[in-house]
């Protein structure tokens, strides 16, 4: 199958440079297309990976104008089916979230602007991207020919994980959030273990320092007869499930003890747990704005704090 990495005329180093590592994952021989005056390229130091084996240039007099739909994407669709690729990826801009749609649409391909990874197997194409006002990452997958996607490389995901695979998609369409919610119906936000209603509630925030941390708040809450809360960027690493998650986005928790460990306390979380009688917070910074909202603070490594409940509880566990 045959494969292609567009340029975009307004593309610069680092696009394309993000291009080729997503191609990393991706079997295969790819072609570049140099849409319009890419001229700027071939004066700088321009590095072109094995896996390119050849380089296009694709010329349009539309492009003279703004990078528009109609008779441009048409001429592009057109070059794409002569040349049978298979998959089409290209940086995300304003311009290729709008162009690649409408080449897909008229391909009647598979298309999904900004993701965030590619991944092929058994020749499938898996992507992911960014839902729910960027709070989870989901997994799709792009099922027609050809596959044609934008990539949102410069937000940095490596330590990422899919937490949910949401969906086979024929195609996209891109991103009226309209449109993403009536295909995300999986992902609403349930209340699945009283969190909501607990009367003490102990959240994990970041500075727990993962799947470990977070264990051990859990351990605590157990022996407590608490409920774990956690904030988004637990959920994001795939550490704590979704339903878990306190905050505007989240959980609204009204307890009568709430004990916040390792966050900063950011407004948007901060909401989720303003409704509580007493806060106790735990962060190594003097200066968190956990500290403007705790009724008591401890200024210290929470995983020491942590350690030390942990041992004060062990005795009447059981
Ligand atoms: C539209 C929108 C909606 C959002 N909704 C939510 C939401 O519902 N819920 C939510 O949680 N977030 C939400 N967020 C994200 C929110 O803005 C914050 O990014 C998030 O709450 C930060 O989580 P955190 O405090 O755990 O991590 P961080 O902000 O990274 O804070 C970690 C804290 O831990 C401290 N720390 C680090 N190591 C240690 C240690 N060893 N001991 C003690 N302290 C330590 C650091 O000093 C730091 O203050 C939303 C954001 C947006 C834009």
């Amino acid at each position: 199958m045959s494969r292609t990495i567009l340029v975009l005329p307004n593309d610069d180093l680092e696009n394309i440079n993000g291009l080729f590592e997503i191609i990393e994952n991706i079997g295969g021989a790819f072609d570049l297309i140099l849409i319009g005056d890419s001229g700027y390229l071939q004066e700088s130091n321009f590095k072109v990976p094995d896996k390119i084996q050849s380089i296009h240039h694709f010329h349009d007099l539309s492009m003279s104008q703004p990078l528009g739909f109609g008779r441009y994407s048409k001429s592009l669709a057109e070059f794409i089916k002569q040349q049978s690729y298979s998959l089409v990826i290209s940086s995300a801009n304003e311009d290729s979230n709008v162009l690649l749609p409408s080449v897909s649409t008229v391909l009647d391909g598979s298309c999904m602007t900004d993701i965030t990874s590619l991944n092929e197997k058994a020749d499938r194409f898996y992507v992911t991207r960014f839902v729910y006002n960027m709070n989870i990452i989901a997994e799709f997958e792009l099922c027609r020919r050809p596959v044609i996607v934008s990539t949102s490389h410069r937000s940095s995901t490596s330590k990422w994980v899919p937490i949910k695979f949401l969906k086979k998609t024929n195609h996209f369409f891109p991103a009226t959030d309209e449109n993403w919610f009536s295909g995300l119906e999986s992902e609403t936000i349930t209340e699945v273990d009283g969190l909501r209603n607990a009367k003490k509630v102990l959240v994990a925030g970041r500075g727990v320092s993962g799947k470990k941390g977070y264990d051990k708040v859990a351990e605590i809450s157990k022996l407590l007869n608490a409920k774990t809360g956690t904030t988004r960027p637990l959920v994001q690493e795939g550490i704590a499930a979704n339903h878990e998650m306190v905050g505007s986005s989240g959980v609204i928790v009204s307890p009568e003890k709430c004990l916040i460990f390792g966050s900063s306390g950011a407004a948007p979380f901060a909401f989720g747990i303003d409704k509580s009688q007493i806060i106790f917070g735990v962060n190594n910074d003097p200066e968190s704005q956990l500290f403007r909202f705790c009724d008591y603070g401890i200024i210290d490594d929470c995983s020491l704090i942590i350690s030390e409940l942990l041992k004060l509880l062990q005795p009447f566990n059981g």
